[in-house]
């Protein structure tokens, strides 16, 4: 999980999302209705107004650039899903706020449902689980390189980390792999890019798409690049390729 900054939607976005809103707001938890708005709103169907399906196209479109195709939770590619932070079942009145939608793969969009954020509350009376547009992860986890596990900062069910790894399924094996190998790759093409005096372009090329915006599993990259440890290597690849700088500053970014 990488911290992501919400972008900002066109103002006629922003109104029909507000007059939608005044429609669901009204709904009780778990009424019947609620789906039904929903699948209005996502509605191609020709008796939906042109404005529902410009602002549909620019919530997608937003939250594609936001997170380039990626779930905001697993960091697997290919996630297309529009995902309430807040359940739309348990929060009608959330269901059309900007603020709430994320993008999320069926996975985890699945494994997580209608799970609360606010219940239970974390050890601080404050919601368990992590919205990566307005927390940083890494205050809350971490990763282990050598296996790719997810190492929550605290072991109670109700900690932000802990509750988010479970809830998504974070601990999935078949994940964790492919972040160790990630991983690996990028720590072992940092090497080579320091190696010989001039780095080979494939090293270059490699390394300039292990850190692309698009590339899957940017949590461990970053862990990576924000290590004490390996900065003076950081920085000597930097010296040498400052072509990477771009790429390797929005790795580093957080919320302020
Ligand atoms: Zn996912």
């Amino acid at each position: 999980m990488i911290p992501v900054e919400r972008k900002v939607i066109k103002p006629t976005t922003q109104a029909l999302l507000h007059k939608r809103r005044s429609g669901a707001s009204g709904l009780p938890a778990r009424s019947d209705k609620i789906a039904g708005k929903w699948d209005y709103f996502l509605s191609k169907a020709p008796v939906v107004p042109q404005a529902n399906q410009d602002a549909l196209k620019d919530v997608r479109d937003t939250l594609d650039n936001m997170f380039h195709g990626k779930c905001c939770y697993c960091e697997k590619i290919l996630a297309k899903d529009i995902e309430h932070f807040y359940p739309k079942t348990l929060y009608p009145q959330k269901m059309f706020e900007w603020e709430n939608l994320l993008r999320a793969c069926k996975d985890c969009n699945f494994e997580k449902l209608d799970e609360d954020p606010e219940d239970p509350k974390d050890p601080n009376g404050q919601r368990s689980l992590l919205d990566p547009t307005v927390d940083r992860p890494e205050d809350y986890l971490s990763w282990d390189l050598l296996t790719g596990m997810p190492v929550p900062k605290s072991q109670a069910p109700n900690h932000r980390g802990e509750r988010t790894v479970q809830v998504c399924d974070l601990r999935n094996q078949k994940f964790n792999e492919e972040r160790r190998k990630k991983a690996t790759r990028v720590k072992n093409r940092l090497i080579d890019a320091v190696k010989d005096t001039q780095p080979d372009p494939k090293t270059v090329e490699e390394l300039e798409d292990e850190l692309a915006p698009g590339s899957p599993y940017l949590g461990v990259v970053r862990q990576i690049l924000l290590d004490p440890l390996l900065s003076p290597l950081i920085d000597d690849v930097l010296a040498r390729l400052p072509q990477l700088q771009s790429r390797v500053d929005a790795l580093r970014w957080t919320h302020p």
